[in-house]
């Protein structure tokens, strides 16, 4: 048996295409503003691909890059003027922060009716009281995957590997509310693989390379792969011991390819949301 695989650059393509569609036929321009503090390398090509898709898509985005030694209160000055500021519909500020800036007070000074980042605890606590409001976009791509495949959620059993406020714990919320039965494991699970193998949908969001075997999978289970890891031969791979899970999962998505792209296309889609709810 081969597992189908999840293809999440055209899921994300068709996404992207969507958002164009819908931000060139509304009457105003939705704006996006990012927000990256320092250099680090990772985060500014991040930034860079979430402005370039912003633009293509119709969205008006604009970067503010500062520098590393930018200070907490000079951040919060700036991200105080993006909230008053009525041609930007959402606000992203590009995490890592260098160590001199809260990110906690930061996330807590956007308003959350531009948190496209869905990480203000407004914003999270809408969420796990099944509110609309603003979920976080990684989340938000697992699901729209899962439906893309068209996953039977109700009542499956499922389990997210993580816990982690960006991913882990925003999935369990969607997928409960989707009527999934929701296990969340972490690093103090007991028998992990025998968790992972009991799984009808396994979506794995840990950060270890290829920590998910084949034999951890259960035979025909829908394998999401949230993971991005660079080994040291300069490879990208995912949580999931992908030629091994390809063999046993019914259906999987791939890393590069899988979620990542979702993640950006979500993001266009949450500022989208944002501008409507904003200026109705
Ligand atoms: P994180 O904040 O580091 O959280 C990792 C979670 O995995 C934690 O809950 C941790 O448990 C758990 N964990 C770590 N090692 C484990 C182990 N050996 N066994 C069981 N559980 C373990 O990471 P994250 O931000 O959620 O990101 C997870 C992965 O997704 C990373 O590879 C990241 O690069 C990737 N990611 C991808 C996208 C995308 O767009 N595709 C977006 C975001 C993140 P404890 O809570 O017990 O410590």
């Amino acid at each position: 048996m081969s597992a189908r695989i999840i293809d999440g650059k055209a899921v994300a393509a068709a996404l992207r295409a969507s958002v164009a569609e819908r931000a060139a036929s509304l009457p105003y321009r939705p704006g996006l503003a990012v927000v990256l503090v320092g250099d680090d390398p990772a985060s500014t090509v991040y930034v860079r691909n979430k402005d370039r898709a912003a633009n293509a898509a119709g969205i008006a985005a604009r970067t503010l890059r500062l520098p590393a030694g930018t200070a907490e209160a000079d951040l919060l000055a700036i991200v105080d003027g993006l909230n008053t500021d009525p041609e930007v519909d959402g606000i992203l500020v590009q995490m890592p922060l260098p160590a001199q800036i809260r990110s906690r007070a930061v996330i807590d000074a956007i308003d959350p009716a531009k948190d496209v980042d869905g990480l203000h605890p407004l914003n999270v606590g809408r969420l796990h009281d099944g509110q609309p409001g603003l979920a976080p976009c990684t989340p938000r791509g697992v699901m729209k995957l899962l439906a893309h495949a068209g996953v039977a959620l109700r009542g499956a059993r499922t389990l997210v590997l993580g816990r982690s406020v960006l991913v882990g714990r925003p999935l369990a919320a969607l997928l409960t509310a989707a009527d999934a039965t929701v296990t969340v494991a972490h690093s103090r699970t007991r028998d992990l693989p025998a968790e992972c193998r009991r799984a009808e949908v396994l979506v794995a969001a840990v950060g270890r390379a290829e920590l998910v075997r084949g034999d951890w999978i259960g035979p025909g289970a829908v394998v999401i792969d949230v993971g991005i890891n660079r080994l040291a031969d300069g490879r990208l791979v995912g949580d999931v011991a992908f030629a091994e899970a390809v063999a046993v999962a019914g259906a999987l998505t791939p890393v590069p390819g899988g979620v990542g792209p979702m993640t950006i296309a979500c993001l266009l889609e949450n500022t989208l949301i944002a501008a409507a709810r904003r200026r109705q």
